[in-house]
């Protein structure tokens, strides 16, 4: 790992291991997509896989920034520009994540606890990231680097909506049906609900 000396470092570090939590999150959230079987639940996730590939752009706009940031303020730090992005960090929290919830959705389990089963793993991935957004929006505002600060900001704003819409669509529904093993059984339950998300679709 790199050597680290104040907080800019820290900060490069946490963007560097957010930009490979996000590349994982898109190679991942496909087969996640697949295995779920809610309209609504695959729509959300979609629309936040679409989401997420912006927030992979907006992290090279960060990094670029970083890097113009670093020569504006002629870093001491010899090799710093060709040595900051050049070898890769991987986010091993990310990996583990994914990987506990592949382990998970691969059980033997009803359409109903597979769906419930994909929105914890998926808010495990929001919540990871909304430490790791909301910290560095922190450490970049508390740098003076206001654009930077903006562009996490908006990322972390992202997250939370998705992470918000996820939690709504588990209580909502999914954990309900999950408990009877059923969604007929649940309907009684939300019949109007459930109606309604159907003729949507
Ligand atoms: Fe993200
Ligand atoms: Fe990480
Ligand atoms: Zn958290
Ligand atoms: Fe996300």
């Amino acid at each position: 790992m790199e050597k680290m000396n104040d907080l800019r470092d820290l900060l490069r570090h946490e963007i560097q291991d957010l930009y490979s939590a996000e590349e994982q999150i898109i190679a991942a959230m496909p087969k996640m997509i697949n295995k779920a079987t809610d309209r609504t639940l695959t729509a959300s996730l979609s629309e936040h896989l679409a989401i997420t590939q912006k927030q992979k752009q907006r992290l090279d706009r960060v990094q670029q920034l970083l890097g113009e940031e670093a020569q504006a303020n002629g870093s001491k730090k010899k090799g710093l520009l060709s040595g900051l992005f050049s070898k890769k960090h991987t986010c091993k929290a990310m990996q583990g994540i994914i990987e506990e919830g592949n382990t998970i959705l691969a059980a033997d389990m009803s359409t109903e606890v597979r769906d419930a089963a994909i929105i914890a793993c998926a808010q495990k991935i929001e919540h990871y990231e909304i430490c790791g957004y909301g910290t560095a929006r922190t450490y970049a505002r508390e740098l003076g680097m206001e654009k930077v600060a903006q562009l996490l900001e908006e990322t972390l704003n992202e997250e939370y909506e998705a992470d918000d819409k996820l939690t709504s669509l588990a209580v909502s529904r999914i954990n309900r049906e999950a408990e009877s093993g059923s969604r007929g059984r649940a309907r009684s339950a939300s019949e109007g609900q459930m109606r309604g998300e159907r003729t949507r679709e």
